[in-house]
C-alpha cells in the first residue's frame, strides 16, 4: 500500500515535470493554446497532494494505531516491530 502511494507520487511528479516542460516549449514557440497542459498539471497537483496526505495519515502503527516515526523499525508506543 505504501509502496503503491510512493510510485503514484513519483509518476504524478514525472508527468507534472514533463507537462510543464511541454507547456514551456509551447509558450516559447508562441502558442498560447495551453488549456490541456494546464489541466494535466492541475490533475497532477491534486494527485500529488492526495498522495502526500495519504502518506501522512498512513504513518501509523499497524498494531496499536498510534502515529509513528516512519524512520523507526519499532513502534514507540507498543514496542512491536513495524512491517
Ligand atoms: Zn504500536
Amino acid at each position: 500500500m505504501k509502496k503503491a502511494i510512493n510510485w503514484i507520487l513519483l509518476a504524478a511528479f514525472v508527468v507534472f515535470c514533463l507537462d510543464w516542460a511541454a507547456l514551456g516549449v509551447k509558450l516559447l514557440s508562441g502558442s498560447y493554446d495551453i488549456l490541456v497542459e494546464v489541466s494535466i498539471g492541475a490533475v497532477c497537483w491534486v494527485v500529488i497532494i492526495v498522495c502526500i496526505l495519504l502518506r501522512l495519515f498512513s504513518n501509523r502503527c499497524p498494531h496499536c494505531g498510534k502515529p509513528i516515526d516512519p524512520a523507526g523499525n519499532y513502534c514507540p508506543h507498543c514496542g512491536k516491530k513495524l512491517n
